[in-house]
């Protein structure tokens, strides 16, 4: 069951300068960072309500993170829909032919596990999901 937004991540080039700007945003002066080390990327979260916003920031060259601002710039990446079962969404999803980028689950930022659907089946929006880790 997709039980909401989890975060929607934003592709940015420098995470210093974009923590600047959405600090100011989001009158949040630190935000929680990590680095992601399955995920070639930095992030830093910014809760806003029940979701956040996720900032990225590729740590290297040939990360997913770098090719999309190469693509297309700077912008929302991914939307994250968390889950309660990953396993059992990957398994429903699949029944109606949905294609994964990924469909064994990694561990994303934050204690979460994730999988992408590829945007080829999902309208041209990258959608993630994730399940907290138990
Ligand atoms: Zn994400």
């Amino acid at each position: 069951m997709i039980k909401k937004i989890n975060h929607i991540g934003i592709a940015v080039k420098n995470l210093g300068l974009s923590s600047d700007v959405f600090s100011k945003l989001f009158e949040q002066s630190k935000p929680h960072t990590e680095v992601v080390p399955e995920q070639k990327a930095t992030i830093a979260f910014y809760p806003v309500g029940e979701s956040s916003i996720e900032l990225i920031e590729s740590t290297s060259n040939d990360s997913a993170i770098s090719k999309f601002i190469e693509k297309r710039g700077e912008g929302i990446h991914h939307i994250c829909l968390e889950v309660d079962d990953i396993k059992a969404e990957i398994v429903r999803l699949k029944n109606h032919e949905f294609q994964f980028v990924n469909d064994v689950p990694t561990a994303g930022g934050d204690g979460y596990w994730v999988v992408f659907l590829h945007p080829k089946s999902t309208n041209g929006v990258l959608i993630e999901l994730c399940e907290k880790m138990k």
